[in-house]
């Protein structure tokens, strides 16, 4: 898991929400759509340098969802605070066959204030071990793993399917430190700390820089 540092709620979404009055009021399912809806996805997104704010893998408006950190059922009133507000992938296909879901879609309606952890949080990775084998495990630190096991399980972050593709990113982060010398490795490390020049982070650098920070 990565932190997010959120930025200012976009404009337009601040103008938009100005306008309540007494026969109109903005609300999440009745009327936040185009153009409002998108210029927030599309904020979100650039906010996360477009990983999936839990998993970590590659998202676009196309493969992802607003999702509320704090459900709406129980936080009715943070439904369009842009802070309660970040861009999730969409997990496997809801519709059936069922198949296991993750991320924002496997979340559903949870949250815990002591159990969740939050990639709002700015100590979130410090929750997670990430083994070369692709598996996330939580820390080993007595007070966070608590809530690192219940939010790997309740997000099913440890799903065969994020193993595998956190395994192959880790594999193509390793296979490019052949024949660096320490300080280019540490170069590198450092370069999966900031997002690209279209600032995009690389998919699953949280998993890939615990490895660079733990073996190296
Ligand atoms: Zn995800």
């Amino acid at each position: 898991m990565k932190y997010i540092k959120k930025n200012q709620e976009p404009e337009k979404l601040t103008a938009w929400k100005a306008l309540e009055n007494d026969d109109w009021k903005p609300d999440w399912d009745d009327n936040f759509q185009t153009p409002e809806k998108p210029i927030v996805h599309d904020a979100l997104l650039k906010e996360q340098g477009y990983i999936c704010c839990y998993c970590g893998m590659r998202i676009t408006r196309e493969t992802s969802h607003i999702e509320h950190l704090k459900p709406r059922s129980a936080y009715p009133s943070l439904s369009l605070e842009y802070k309660n507000l970040i861009a999730s992938c969409q997990g496997e296909s809801e519709e059936p066959p069922p198949v296991p879901v993750h991320c924002g879609h496997k979340k559903k309606y949870w949250y815990d204030e002591n159990l969740m952890v939050s990639p709002l949080k700015i100590t979130c990775a410090d929750f997670f071990q990430y083994p070369a084998s692709g598996e996330i495990q939580p820390t080993d630190e007595l007070a966070k793993k608590a809530a690192a096991q219940t939010t790997i399980e309740k997000l099913a972050l440890n799903i065969s399917k994020l193993q595998n593709m956190r395994k192959l990113a880790i594999d193509a982060a390793l296979l490019a430190t052949d024949d660096l010398t320490e300080a280019e490795i540490q170069l590198l490390a450092q370069g999966y700390e900031k997002p690209d020049k279209n600032g995009q982070y690389t998919p699953f650098c949280a998993a890939i820089s615990y490895l660079f920070k733990n073996y190296f």
